[in-house]
């Protein structure tokens, strides 16, 4: 498997070798990278240029149909994908339905939204204001799209929804994308593209894609251009601080590393359903894709009465779980992605051992003959002590690992929790509803989602971990400050927002549209 960049309207292989990818089920070479040759500024130029002027020519209800038509392709050709991502990701089909559907689902609903946006190109935002004592002068605020490229730089753990998810938006909003996914997990990503361009839906220019490299991109960004990144807090500092985004002012989206937590409510007690949601929960959050989640649960916060009670019982469910090959009979998840991400967890663990013990560890025995991967099997992690801790607050292991605290007080609890530093997501399980608005107003500033569960929707709800496009997805503070999705907020990042002052009959117009 020899994998391309399509850039300047082209599959492009300068012959050279750029990077192989793994499988990380048995750590043997899958795939090769090819090389391309074209600059970061001529790869943005054709984009701009070609794709740019062709997206904003359509209206959104064109665009929206689009997304649909490349959804349809998607779905018709999910079953080559599922294969690669076993192979590529060590995936259970569980996960890879996250990935891959989830992907696809998250297009179908945006195209879902340029349908209502309708015929037009521009979107009024809010009401007229009148400005002076002559009603006939008044202000409407427009957005229109920017004029340059999206650029999409994008993390391992998601190659499917990683990507469409952003290009969704943007393509959505008339901005041609530059999507460059992570290189280890590319396969999935890059067979996705290769069904995009050759059903031969979207206008020239409109999609460019970059099979590793990308690393000058950055130098050749403009004021109209949006970069948006999913990944580590070191490549986002690295990218926020860069010299061109700075002067330029272009529009920047980090989604990093978060350390999110899930409570136990000070209501709940170990013999009640509460509980019982709140332990299937976490244990399912700490093995789904191995723990490679950004929003997986890092954090289990208990009442220090109940410390013991919640230890057994995430024992007990964690101890069903079995590494190995997800597509082998009774494996419930599979390897992490690659034997840097192996070291990075074992360094991750190393990190927190001064602050914690370890209660529970898988089996790495159950691995049956697989143990050539790069498996790293669960671990439950016990901080007795979590107001005189720091790392534990501060470092996402990013595998099958979680660490559980005791909390004395509800003040104490929101203390703990805030020690994450800003976080994608906490959920907190609890029937108690003077808790849940206090939680609100303790937690919202640091958190980009919440989740209250109660016993009325333990069955309902859409989970700890998953993204849904209806709400924002992204986190203040060390989770990168970014948010993205949120239904039509998520288009506010590819377009511009002018404050336009004229007669009644004119902005009415433009209300109008
Ligand atoms: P990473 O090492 O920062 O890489 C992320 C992406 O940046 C990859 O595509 C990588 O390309 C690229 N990259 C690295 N250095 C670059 C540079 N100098 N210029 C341009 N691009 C560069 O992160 P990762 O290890 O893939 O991702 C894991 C992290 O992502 C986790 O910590 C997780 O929390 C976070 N994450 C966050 C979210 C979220 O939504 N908040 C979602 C998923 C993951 P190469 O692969 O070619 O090196």
């Amino acid at each position: 498997m020899r994998m391309q960049s399509y850039v300047a309207g082209q599959w492009q292989d300068n012959g050279k070798t750029a990077a192989q990818v793994h499988c990380p089920l048995d750590g043997s070479v899958m795939g090769e990278i090819a090389g391309y040759d074209q600059t970061g500024g001529e790869i943005l130029d054709f984009a701009r240029t070609k794709g740019g002027a062709a997206l904003r020519a359509l209206t959104y209800l064109e665009r929206a149909n689009l997304l649909k038509q490349i959804a349809a392709t998607l779905s018709e050709n999910k079953q080559r994908y599922a294969e690669l991502s076993a192979k590529n990701n060590g995936a259970s089909e569980m996960d890879t339905f996250l990935d891959v559907e989830g992907g696809i689902g998250t297009m179908k609903y945006y195209a879902s939204l340029g349908k209502r946006l309708g015929e037009r190109r521009w979107i009024a935002e809010g009401d007229l204001e009148q400005l002076t004592k002559d009603e006939n002068f008044r202000a409407l605020h427009v957005l229109t799209p920017i004029r340059g490229v999206a650029v999409h730089i994008n993390a391992f753990n998601f190659p499917a929804w990683g990507m469409l998810e952003k290009v969704s938006v943007a393509l959505l909003s008339g901005v041609p994308v530059v999507v460059k996914p992570a290189a280890s997990t590319l396969p999935v990503a890059w067979a996705m593209v290769q069904d995009i361009i050759a059903a031969n839906i979207l206008p020239e220019g409109a999609f460019s894609f970059l099979a590793g490299g990308g690393r000058d991109l950055a130098d050749y960004l403009t004021s109209e251009d949006a970069l948006a990144f999913t990944g580590s807090a070191d490549t986002a500092r690295m990218l926020a601080s860069h010299p061109r985004i700075i002067s330029e002012a272009v529009r920047f989206n980090a989604e990093a590393d978060s350390v999110n937590s899930a409570v136990m409510g000070p209501d709940l007690t170990p013999d009640s359903d509460g509980f019982k949601s709140f332990i299937h929960e976490v244990s399912k959050e700490m093995t789904i894709k191995a723990g490679q989640k950004c929003t997986a649960v890092r954090r289990i916060f208990v009442p220090a009465a109940h410390l013991e009670a919640a230890q057994s019982a995430l024992v007990a469910k964690l101890s069903k779980g079995k590494p190995g090959d997800p597509s082998r009979e009774g494996v419930t998840y599979g390897p992490l992605v690659s034997a840097s991400q192996k070291q990075a967890a074992i360094d991750g663990v190393a990190a927190l051992a001064a602050e914690t013990q370890v209660v529970f560890e898988g089996d790495i025995g159950a691995l049956d003959g697989d143990a050539e991967g790069f498996y790293f099997t669960q671990k439950l992690l016990l901080c007795k002590e979590p107001m005189a801790a720091k790392t534990v607050h501060e470092t996402e292991v990013f595998g099958p690992v979680a660490t559980l605290m005791p909390y004395q007080s509800e003040e104490e609890l929101f203390e703990l929790v805030r020690r994450g530093g800003g976080s994608l997501v906490s959920s907190l399980f609890t029937n108690d509803d003077a808790f849940m608005l206090e939680a609100v107003q303790q937690l919202g500033s640091t958190h980009g989602r919440l989740l209250f569960v109660d016993d009325s929707i333990s069955r309902g709800h859409s989970g700890h971990g998953n993204v849904m496009p209806m709400c924002i997805h992204g986190g203040p503070g060390r989770a990168g400050g970014g948010q993205e999705l949120g239904g039509l907020r998520g288009l506010n990042f590819y377009h511009a927002r002018t404050a336009v002052q004229a007669n009644l009959t004119r902005v009415t117009a433009l209300q109008e549209g």
